[in-house]
């Protein structure tokens, strides 16, 4: 069987035993609350899904716990799918060095991504690197991406300087509020989406153009593909300012 053929196989297969899953946990009367897990170019995700929703959302980052803490006590009481890496660290190893993983949702990027920790590459190596992460991350934007205009809320952290004011040249529209720290701040990449958001209080930006360089960030990947992407990123530590911003979310874009 052939890769392709033998990965498609998987994925029903995968599919199938979720399903059956939900329907035994109905039948009880319990939670519909399943457990599975995904790998993307080697790297392994736990998957929680909670009732029948379109939404999804996703933890990229190993060392942003806040985010994750936020994530896995949201999908208990909102129905959608929920992707957590299997790390610790900001980068996870691949092959023979580490990258980003929110680097290499792009061909470009992930040339970037695959050279930062590691010089001097055979260019047959890498080439077949960028391949393999090519075919790998078809597989795995089809399992993450919502269908029906379904959001795909990502949730991040903030350790340093980093705030909205750098993401202010890549970003149509912004909606910067007074009082509020420029570290917390919501990226949408649908102008709809964007509209209803900006009437509440959270810095916001929309960013619906590709940029001239794509640095392989999910974000850029969502927008190619239409997806209704959501980036929530607060201070690391602000646990109840993550929380009230991300319900705020599902409140205005239900
Ligand atoms: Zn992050």
């Amino acid at each position: 069987m052939s890769k392709p053929a033998k990965l498609s196989l998987l994925n029903k297969t995968a599919k199938l035993l979720v399903i059956l899953t939900v329907l035994f946990a109905t039948d009880r009367g319990t939670p519909t609350v399943t457990s599975t897990s995904i790998s993307f170019a080697g790297i392994p995700f736990d998957v929680i899904e909670n009732g029948v929703s379109d939404n999804r959302y996703i933890w990229l980052h190993g060392d942003e716990q806040t985010a994750k803490m936020i994530l896995e006590d949201h999908i208990k009481s909102f129905s959608g799918k929920a992707f957590f890496i299997k790390c610790d660290e900001r980068e996870v190893p691949f092959e023979s060095t580490k990258i980003d993983p929110n680097r290499i949702f792009s061909r470009e990027g992930s040339r970037a991504a695959l050279r930062k920790f590691k010089s001097g590459w055979n260019a047959r190596v890498f080439k077949t690197a960028l391949d393999n992460l090519d075919y790998e991350r078809d597989y795995f934007l089809v399992e993450l991406f919502p269908e029906n205009r379904g959001l795909l809320i990502a949730l991040h952290n903030n350790f340093r300087g980093y705030n909205i004011k750098e993401e202010l040249s890549k970003s149509r529209l912004s909606s910067i509020k007074r009082g509020q720290n420029p570290r917390d701040f919501i990226i949408c990449t649908q102008e709809s989406d964007y509209r209803k958001l900006e009437m509440g209080p959270y810095n916001l930006v929309l960013q619906d153009q590709l940029p001239t360089k794509d640095d392989g960030s999910l974000s850029w990947a969502a927008l190619r593909d239409d997806i209704r992407y959501i980036n929530i990123e607060t201070r690391l530590g602000w646990l109840s300012k993550q929380r009230r911003m991300l319900k705020f979310v599902e409140g205005m874009l239900k």
